[in-house]
């Protein structure tokens, strides 16, 4: 089994194509098999280096692993060779009507009410005609020859599926220019390089009639086609307007999770429940491609936001240790475990680490309860359960109770009004320290 992620360097990738990488990623892994990288940049002039250098560094942070990897720029021969074979069997044709024209055309069909498909003009011109074009300096784009049959599969995702390539213009394989459009390389690769499943979404069904038909031209073996679902927003529309602001480098920047965006994208738009899931070897485990549906997905960014903060309350002190040393907050599990659960993202533990190692400001509400606490902290060494001891003899000192007892307390010994649970805070603050800063005391 062999499968590809295929994306354009015209850009930055984004929660979209990560789609395509984790489906076809999630697919292979659990069947056993090679995950290839190709980078499809036949768009000579709008892709860039930069942008694919990008789509590495994103489906590494994602932990999205390749096996192989190609570049169409490196492979023309073959594709030039397969346009021959095309051309001899003579169903890629020369064309030369300009794009004014063939707008024109297209806007006659259809007030004609017909359907705007290329009227294959190009098809009776004479070698004597090509030659006259060619003499005035006219270059050809060349067009694929469809049969205007039926063409069948059987699709993973949707079931049997029919394309009617009779209704369709015969796509341009060959610009003037000599560059080539996606649609021959594509099938090329996927015959040469054996991919054996293509998982892509269904914007490219209709494209998937004329790539088979392209297949059987060419003679090669046709994988299995998957296509699915596209996302919509949160609201319903289109994503494809906002996905600029969705790329996986923002992601990444806002501090969210890999495995959040993962564990969202694996689920989205199938039968399952969103779950967060730490560990990609359980989300490939789980990974069904026949519960994928057919109703458009919808993606809702903050849920990568709330998934992320999820995995953030669960994770280990082993998991999280590098991080806290990169961000300076490594104050050992106990630490990590009492604030965990406050945090959004995991830089935001940096709010907390002056709290226990200070110097902090104290923020006092009510002085007749925190000068009474002050003197009843407990001698020697504190523990998480010395709190409730502690508040108790507050209670009993003050007859505060309730808020007005909590909440001074914890403003005076944290400097803020919300935050994690008092007693393993307590603990890890100190005695002495919480005596100082119950007393107003900087410390
Ligand atoms: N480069 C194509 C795209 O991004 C690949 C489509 C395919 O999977 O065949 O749409």
């Amino acid at each position: 089994m062999k499968v590809r992620f295929a994306p354009s360097p015209t850009g930055k990738i984004h929660v979209g194509n990560v789609r395509a990488a984790l489906f076809n990623w999630l697919f292979v892994r659990k069947a056993g098999g090679t995950f290839l990288l190709r980078i499809d940049d036949t768009d000579f002039a709008r892709s860039t280096a930069e942008n694919e250098d990008g789509i590495r560094r994103d489906l590494s942070w994602l932990g999205l692993t390749w096996d192989e990897q190609a570049r169409q720029s490196d492979r023309t021969a073959i594709y030039d060779a397969a346009a021959e074979k095309l051309k001899a069997a003579g169903l890629l044709y020369p064309c030369y009507e300009t794009a004014e024209e063939l707008e024109r055309k297209r806007k006659i069909a259809l007030s004609r009410g017909r359907p705007p498909v290329y009227d294959r003009a190009a098809l009776s011109l004479t070698a004597d005609d090509r030659a006259k074009l060619e003499a005035e300096g006219q270059r050809p784009h060349w067009r694929f020859k469809l049969s205007g049959n039926r063409v069948a599969w059987s699709d993973l995702i949707r079931g049997e599926q029919t394309v009617d390539t009779g209704s369709m213009s015969d796509p341009v394989l060959i610009r003037a220019d000599g560059a080539y459009l996606y649609t021959l390389p594509s099938v090329v690769d996927d015959v040469d390089l054996q991919i054996t499943h293509v998982i892509r979404g269904e914007d490219h069904v209709t494209n998937t009639g004329a790539q088979i038909e392209i297949f059987e031209a060419l003679s090669g073996t046709r994988p299995v086609f998957g296509h699915y679902s596209l996302l919509v927003g949160a609201d319903g529309e289109a994503l494809s307007k906002r996905l600029g602001s969705l790329s996986i480098e923002g992601l990444r920047a806002d501090g969210l999770d890999p495995m959040a965006v993962l564990s969202l994208l694996a689920r989205l738009g199938t039968s399952d429940p969103v779950e967060p899931v730490a560990d990609r070897a359980v989300l490939v485990e789980r990974f069904d491609i026949t519960r994928i549906g057919r109703a458009p997905a919808r993606f809702d960014p903050e849920d990568v936001v709330r998934l992320s903060a999820q995995l953030l309350h669960a994770r280990s002190y082993e998991a999280v240790k590098a991080d806290l040393v990169a961000l300076d907050a490594d104050l050992g599990e106990p630490f990590w475990l009492a604030v965990r659960a406050n945090l959004a993202k995991v830089a935001d533990v940096s709010a907390w680490v002056p709290v226990v190692t200070g110097p902090l400001t104290p923020v006092i509400t009510d002085a007749a309860v925190t000068d009474a606490a002050a003197r009843l902290v407990p001698e020697g060494e504190l523990t998480p359960e010395s709190w409730s001891g502690f508040v108790a003899a507050v209670k009993d000192a003050t007859g505060a109770k309730g808020k007005g007892l909590f909440m001074p307390l914890r403003q005076a010994l944290t400097g803020m009004d919300h935050g994690p649970e008092m007693g393993p805070l307590f603990a890890l603050i100190g005695a002495e320290r919480a005596r100082a800063r119950l007393s107003g005391q900087t410390a």
